[in-house]
């Protein structure tokens, strides 16, 4: 029998939520009755995480798991996710429930008129640092100033997509992926579902700062060039007011009694100097070293494991 919704869910070390994922889950989707499929996707949990799942995925035929043989990260999962999905609409939901699985329904009256992406639209984030609730919103900002695609902001991964969004996507082959960027370069028909992001039923984020951060320079320069061009406007500006320096000081050479003093005010001017110069090449290592990964051309994920997916017709073959 052929699916008509598929739901991707990314769970690393997630022990203390996947049973209760999967029951709130089963609630939504059998609600929607249409044939559907949970899609867990294992991202290198070092917990009780795949033994729960494996446990579930026995006893109930919609659920499939797919386990890296790694911790490869959450976008990698969701692609990973995406990529073996075989509904006509693909859900994307994080397993720690603060994006409510009620608000699928939502999403698939949305598509069912005719959206091929419905995004999920947080309209107050409960339950989290005021730290990660600034960085959040100053992130999602600063973001649509520097992009040229146009990325709503305040969205999570949380979202449906239609099939033929989810295989443009599967199609695409960078590896330091912002999906939701990636939805939006695509296009098609989208629109938004506003709701209330609830507290983590349990566990801890699995987004420390570090990743955090690194989250956000993946998108910013899977999305941008503006920091390129910064450096180059930014070089044009210190060196047209160095030149503006340079006849002040001649001035006061030619024609006055003041001589410009002091060992400091070159240490000063070198020291700041050198350190601009040093953040773009910052900002160009960043570039780099995302071109050296799509050269470099390695999977986005290695599958260590499947469970509870169908053999495709093609593999039945051999
Ligand atoms: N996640 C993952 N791999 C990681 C980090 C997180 O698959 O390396 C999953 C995690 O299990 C959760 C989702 O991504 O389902 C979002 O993570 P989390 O809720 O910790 O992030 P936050 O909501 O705090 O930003
Ligand atoms: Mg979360």
């Amino acid at each position: 029998m052929s699916v008509r919704y598929s739901v991707v869910v990314p769970v690393y070390n997630e022990e203390a939520v996947a049973q209760e994922c999967y029951v709130r889950l089963t609630k939504v989707m059998a609600s929607l009755r249409d044939a559907y499929e949970l899609i867990f996707v294992d991202d290198g949990s070092r917990d009780q995480t795949n033994a729960i799942i494996s446990n579930i995925c026995r006893q109930d035929s919609h659920v499939r798991l797919v386990s890296f043989s790694r911790n490869f990260g959450h976008q990698a999962a969701i692609s990973a996710g995406m990529d073996l999905s075989s509904g006509q609409a693909v859900i994307i939901i994080d397993a720690d429930l603060q994006d409510p699985p009620e608000v699928i329904i939502e999403m698939v009256k949305k598509w069912k008129e005719g959206y091929d992406v419905v995004y999920g639209q947080r309209e107050k984030r409960k339950g989290e640092s005021v730290f990660k609730k600034a960085t959040a919103k100053l992130f999602y900002r600063f973001l649509s100033a520097q992009t040229d695609v146009d990325i709503p902001v305040d969205t999570g991964d949380f979202r449906l997509i239609d099939r033929k969004v989810c295989d443009v996507l599967s199609s695409l082959t960078e590896k330091n992926r912002y999906v939701r960027g990636l939805v939006s370069f695509a296009g098609f028909r989208q629109t938004g579902v506003r709701y209330v992001r609830d507290e983590r039923f349990a566990g801890e984020t699995k987004y420390p700062l570090k990743k955090m951060m690194n989250f956000a320079v993946d998108a910013t320069t899977s999305f941008s060039k503006k920091p390129l061009k910064l450096a180059g406007y930014v070089g044009l500006f210190l060196s047209m007011a160095s030149f503006v320096y340079l006849f002040i000081t001649i001035y006061l050479k030619l024609f006055t009694q003041t001589t410009v003093s002091g060992w400091a005010s070159i240490l000063c001017v070198s020291l700041f100097f050198n350190g601009v110069v040093l953040i773009m090449l910052g900002i160009i290592g960043e570039y780099i070293g995302r071109i050296y990964d799509e050269v470099k051309n390695r999977p986005l994920y290695i599958i260590k494991e499947k469970t509870g997916f169908q053999p495709r017709k093609d593999e039945l073959k051999n």
